[in-house]
């Protein structure tokens, strides 16, 4: 009685177990946070190997079987389930995660893991082979993708271990591979939305040079509209004085209000007027600027799909040091 929904595919091989416990090099010190316990039998080597778990299921009907287990054993003083969807539950703390999950919740669960503070030490996950082979890409891998380079700019990830289908009942329809997680630390910092905009548009067509993606008209439309809309902002609070490109604009927050009053509304819309009357030399001077930043950084030959994680950092660097922003 599995609903195929809930992913409910039920670790059945034993031995297979116990590697996962063994590869998640649990201390006995350690909180364990487990992700869909189901039936209990990882469960029930974890609280062997860990000080205590805490087990997020969604489905009450296991959450009952599981409690039913340990009803009564020693090991139960150190279990604690939460009844709920592991996504819309606020995560306890926890040194490490152990879980074999839907395969459906795959990308939003690693997000949330990553961005749970105060950092875990590692996540032992098991995904779809394919996810998993997407987190462990490396530049110029078939499945090298947005999702490897933003999983992997917030943590490290290793292949540990494949899992055939037949160690499940009921089996999947894939095979599945078990990872390790470990998020960074100290993390590396980015602005989100400036971050995800800048790789959307690099992924966007991943084999193409950036050369060519960045000469495509909605890029460079896109992007001359967020440049004119900060250098309005800017004129707006008195900040812009003269049109260097490798100005800093890094104190605009801290100015924002008093800036604003010096300068009158009237006057904003004249200067933007007359930037917008001469929208086509703008719009060429405009892509001369961002090529420029492509050339400066030797990037206007290679694709996305070779790109490190810091040559993707480089990159997003020297365009917001020319003003040019993604969000
Ligand atoms: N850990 C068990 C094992 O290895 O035998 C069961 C794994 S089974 C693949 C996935 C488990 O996750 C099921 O028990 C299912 O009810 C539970 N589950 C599915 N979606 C969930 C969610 N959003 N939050 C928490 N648990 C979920």
């Amino acid at each position: 009685s599995f609903h195929k929904s809930k992913g409910q595919h039920i670790l059945k091989n034993p031995l297979l177990v116990d590697t996962i416990v063994q590869k998640a090099g649990i201390k006995s010190t350690d909180v364990i946070l487990e992700i869909g316990p189901g039936t209990g039998n990882l469960t029930k080597k974890l609280l062997e190997a860990g000080k205590m778990v805490i087990a997020v299921e969604v489905d009450p009907r296991m959450v009952l079987e599981l409690q039913r287990r340990f009803q009564g054993t020693p090991l139960s003083n150190r279990l604690k389930v939460i009844q709920g969807d592991v996504l819309k539950t606020e995560l306890p703390y926890f040194d490490i995660c152990v879980a074999n999950i839907p395969y459906q919740i795959s990308s939003p669960l690693t997000f949330k893991l990553l961005s749970h503070q105060p950092a875990f030490r590692c996540a032992i996950i098991m995904f779809q082979r394919e996810f998993a082979m997407r987190l462990v890409a490396q530049p110029g891998d078939k499945l090298y993708s947005r999702l490897t380079v933003n999983t992997q700019l917030l943590a490290r990830i290793f292949h540990l271990l494949k899992v055939g289908k037949n160690n499940f009942r009921p089996p999947p329809k894939v095979d599945s591979s078990v990872v390790r997680i470990e998020p960074r630390k100290p993390r590396i910092e980015v602005k989100q939305k400036e971050w995800d905009g800048f790789l959307r548009i690099c992924f966007n067509r991943k084999n193409k040079t950036l050369g060519s993606i960045f000469r495509q008209k909605t890029v460079l439309s896109l992007l001359e509209k967020n440049y004119k809309t900060l250098q309005a902002l800017q004129l707006s609070q008195g900040l812009v004085e003269n049109k260097d490109p490798d100005m800093d604009f890094s104190g605009l927050g801290d100015s924002n209000e008093n800036g604003a009053m010096e300068i009158d509304n009237d006057e904003v819309d004249e200067e933007l007027d007359v930037e917008g009357g001469d929208a086509e030399g703008e719009a060429s001077e405009f892509k001369d600027k961002v090529l420029g930043v492509l050339k400066e950084g030797d990037f206007e030959d290679k694709r996305s799909s070779k790109l490190t994680l810091q040559e993707f950092l480089y990159l997003l660097s020297l365009f917001n040091k020319a003003g040019i922003h993604f969000s």
